[in-house]
């Protein structure tokens, strides 16, 4: 008997496809627009300059001399690509070189070189988790944390984003679940542009047995003196025991990495499939993120990190001057009450880059990512379309990327925006803010987010 329903059904009248048709008739959808320049503070795009807001190349070190050399060397050096998987022909020596210094930078025992970064958290998530064990996940955690613990098939119990309480609820549940406990959350979340509260989820992963991994894609490259990311920068690095990161964002590459106990690392190198079953990243890639990992390590790494983050506060206050609903500083370390003493590492945090004070005193961070709650999927597209004609490329995230009704311009910043360029940005937005709300209505204010 020949199958009663195609494979391919679903592939037309599913549930994104009105509203597919209906963004590009009216001209306005948001993905897939072409760039003809490298990812610079200015690029071209579809015939015209536009200010780069939407680009995760935080230290702008895409175009960096000394990383366009490491890329360049590697290819000339090792070829166009590798043509097979690390296990057999495609180790090369900037694979080691990149595992011992990440796992220096990263202060652990080992790391492991993946070819992407989603490789890295599912080829993590899916070989050290098993049936029988429980994974226990930020709702807001990128896609490929939730990709790797499918993949696994171990007992996902999600939990509503940044709610300790409901972390403790789930730590209290896997109790009776029987087998080992992973809590797994991103450092920096790549649409929410806010952190973990790492400190307390040590505290409670401790209290009840659990391991934890966490996703610094977002914030490796940008948090912390070191620029280690959001387990440097709140003073956890040995309380996590395993830290994910790519280089597709500062390290102005492609490729991810896992870094923590070398009998883990060890363990994943030879189970992993995602690690074993694909071709190894293409030279030119190793020596980017080599030469752009350097740049971070030396002392003109922290400086660089300086300049990102301050360009993340001047947008993110200038679109709240203009009535925006963005995402608020963070205190530092996470709110603990009146009953918080001071630790050792306060003063060191107290002047890591970003750090500024509030009126009472109060350490705050903000990281590049600046996001814009708009709401509604239709108004955000428009909204889009506007800052693009205006001049401004800015991502556009929509339902399931965020919850339903959730809608963001996901607006991000590098280290190389001039303060200048980013002003001229937030003429646009004023602009565009101006008229779209003459004409719609008003978009969410700064409590909205
Ligand atoms: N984790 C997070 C938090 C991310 O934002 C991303 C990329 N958007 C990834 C993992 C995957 O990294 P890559 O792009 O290197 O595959």
């Amino acid at each position: 008997m020949p199958p009663s329903i195609d494979v391919f059904a679903k592939v037309r009248g599913h549930e994104r496809e009105q509203l597919l048709r209906a963004a590009r008739e009216a001209d306005v959808l948001p993905y897939f627009h072409v760039l003809s320049t490298p990812a610079m503070p200015v690029v071209e795009m579809e015939g015209a300059q536009r200010i780069m807001l939407g680009s995760n190349n935080y230290l702008g070190l895409t175009g960096d001399e000394r990383v366009m050399h490491g890329a360049e060397d590697a290819l000339h050096r090792y070829g166009t690509g590798l043509t097979g998987s690390r296990l057999l022909n495609g180790t090369i020596p900037l694979h080691l070189e990149l595992e011992r210094e990440i796992a220096e930078w990263i202060d652990t025992e080992d790391a492991l070189v993946f070819t992407t970064g989603h490789q890295a958290n599912i080829g993590t998530l899916g070989t050290i988790l098993a049936p029988g064990d429980t994974v226990i996940a930020d709702s807001g955690d990128h896609a490929s944390i939730f990709d790797g613990c499918v993949l696994s098939r171990a007992k996902l119990r999600p939990f509503r984003h940044n709610r300790l309480d409901k972390l403790e609820k789930m730590l209290e549940r896997a109790h009776t679940d029987g087998g080992g406990v992973l809590v797994v959350v991103d450092g920096v979340f790549s649409m929410e542009g806010d952190m973990a509260p790492l400190r307390e989820i040590c505290d409670l992963c401790e209290r009840h047995g659990a391991r934890l991994m966490v996703d610094e894609a977002h914030g490796a490259g940008v948090l912390g003196h070191r620029g280690a990311g959001a387990a440097e920068l709140l003073g956890v690095e040995d309380r996590v025991d395993l830290r994910m990161g790519t280089f597709s964002k500062s390290l102005a590459s492609c490729g991810g990495f896992i870094a923590g106990p070398a009998e883990v690392i060890d363990y994943l190198r030879i189970y992993s499939r995602p690690f074993l079953f694909t071709a190894s990243a293409v030279p030119a890639a190793l020596g980017a993120a080599l030469a752009a990992l350097r740049v971070v390590r030396s002392p003109e790494g922290e400086p660089l990190l300086r300049l990102v983050l301050d360009n993340a506060w001047r947008l993110r206050d200038g679109l709240a001057e203009l009535g925006f609903a963005v995402v608020a500083p963070q205190r530092l370390p996470a709110d603990r009450g009146h009953g918080y003493t001071a630790e050792p590492d306060d003063a060191n945090r107290a002047t890591a880059p970003g750090v500024r004070h509030d009126a009472t005193g109060t350490p705050m961070i903000v990281t590049p990512i600046v996001p814009v709650l708009v709401g509604d999927d239709w108004k955000a597209a428009l909204l889009w379309k506007a800052l693009y004609d205006g001049g401004v490329f800015v991502n556009t995230a929509l339902h399931p990327a965020v919850p339903p009704g959730g809608a963001l311009l996901r607006t991000s910043v590098m280290a190389t925006h001039d303060e200048a360029t980013i002003d001229r940005a937030l003429d646009v937005f004023a602009r565009v803010k101006r008229e779209f709300e003459s004409e719609h209505g008003p978009l969410p204010g700064p409590d909205a987010f």
